[in-house]
């Protein structure tokens, strides 16, 4: 991990009036550089090689300039070309995954949110001894194979979005799907509908939502579109297509919209708030975007998967907005959000607090 000693003293080197925010050219960027643009920052797009023609498409979604790298793991080497630029990377998890939890924690340029969250979140066990010591109820964990007995998910560590996992009712179908040169964790198959609860923890703001330290912002509720899983009903059930050779995949495709029954609203900002605290007493506290993916049961519980701890795609349908947001300030993105939480710090000489 880049000493936080060494951020802070790039961060005191930067222009102030002159900072730039960059991220890598995916995922969440087009929100990213709107919200950046709107609260008056340049905007650098990291690109690897891709064609980023597709912009011309969103011209306020476009960053100012492009930064091309051959490869995410040349990016550690011009990170003194990103600094003379005054640049504040942030991230999203394709950048993280790209890049690799590894490599990304030694960038040696001033980052939003705590770097240090990575380690709690990329290793399944830590991220469900963060949940569960805050209290959160998740998908029980089978430790053993040979009593599964009952339909659970196979997962894979790391963010792939669902990538190679796979649906077993027993242990002859846990063999015949494993793949054992990966790290693997078996979580009871949860029945219900899934929700993806999109927060803003901000350590240094004090209006709204309080917690014993900053504020916790609700800003919006996606639901993933997942191929092939979420289509296979229309050819009928699992068993009966597993005999055809077809396999049921959790491959991110989009992200749907989704307003919550009002009653859950209480009860997950609980929940948001408890992660957050147990964060801070775990590792300092995780800050600005961060997501709960969660399968409320048809008795209204809630139970946990997942957390994501930065800017996730489910924000994407909401870059004018949502109905959470709104309520806050009219047309706030995730993506605007961080950019204004980034001028907040400035302003009150607090960016060393948002920075690693
Ligand atoms: P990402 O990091 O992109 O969120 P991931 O690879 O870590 O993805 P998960 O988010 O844990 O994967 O799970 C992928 C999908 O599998 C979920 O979006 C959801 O549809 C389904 N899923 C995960 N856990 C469960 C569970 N316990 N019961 C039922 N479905 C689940």
């Amino acid at each position: 991990m880049v000493p936080k000693k060494r951020i802070d003293g790039i961060v005191d080197s930067y222009d102030k009036g002159d900072l730039t925010i960059a991220t890598a050219c995916s995922h969440t960027s087009l929100q990213i550089f709107d919200g950046a643009r709107k609260e008056g920052f340049k905007t650098l797009g990291i690109t690897v090689g891709q064609n980023t023609k597709f912009y011309d498409a969103f011209p306020r979604g476009k960053p100012d300039e492009f930064f091309k790298v051959d490869s995410y793991s040349e990016l550690g080497d011009r990170s003194e070309e990103l600094v003379e630029r005054n640049v504040i990377i942030v991230p999203h998890g394709s950048f993280v995954e790209y890049m690799s939890p590894r490599n990304f924690e030694k960038l040696e340029v001033p980052t939003f949110g705590n770097r240090r969250v990575l380690d709690w979140e990329s290793d399944r066990e830590k991220e469900r001894a963060w949940l569960t010591s805050a209290g959160i109820e998740m998908p029980k964990k089978i430790e053993d194979p040979k009593k599964i007995d009952r339909p659970v998910l196979v997962k894979y560590d790391g963010a792939k979005g669902g990538r190679g996992f796979f649906i077993a009712k027993d242990y002859p179908d846990f063999k015949l799907g494993i793949d054992h040169s990966q790290k693997f964790s078996i979580q009871e198959y949860v029945l219900g509908t899934r929700y993806y609860v999109h927060f803003f923890y901000s350590p240094i703001r004090q209006e709204g939502y309080r917690l014993r330290k900053g504020v916790l912002e609700f800003l919006s509720v996606d639901r993933r579109d997942e191929s092939n899983i979420d289509e296979m009903y229309k050819l009928g059930a699992q068993e009966e297509l597993k005999k055809l050779g077809i396999f049921p995949t959790f491959v991110v495709t989009g992200n749907i919209p989704i307003v919550l029954r009002e009653s859950l609203l209480p009860k997950l900002l609980e929940q948001g708030e408890k992660v957050v605290e147990t964060s801070i007493e775990l590792f300092g506290g995780m800050l600005g975007p961060f997501c709960l993916e969660c399968i409320v049961t048809d008795s209204m519980e809630i139970k946990v998967f997942e957390i994501s701890s930065r800017i996730v795609a489910g924000t994407n349908p909401f870059i004018s907005g949502s109905p959470y947001s709104d309520l806050i300030e009219p047309g706030l993105s995730t993506g605007r959000r961080i950019a204004q939480e980034i001028v907040y710090a400035k302003d009150n000489d607090q960016l060393k607090e948002v920075l690693t």
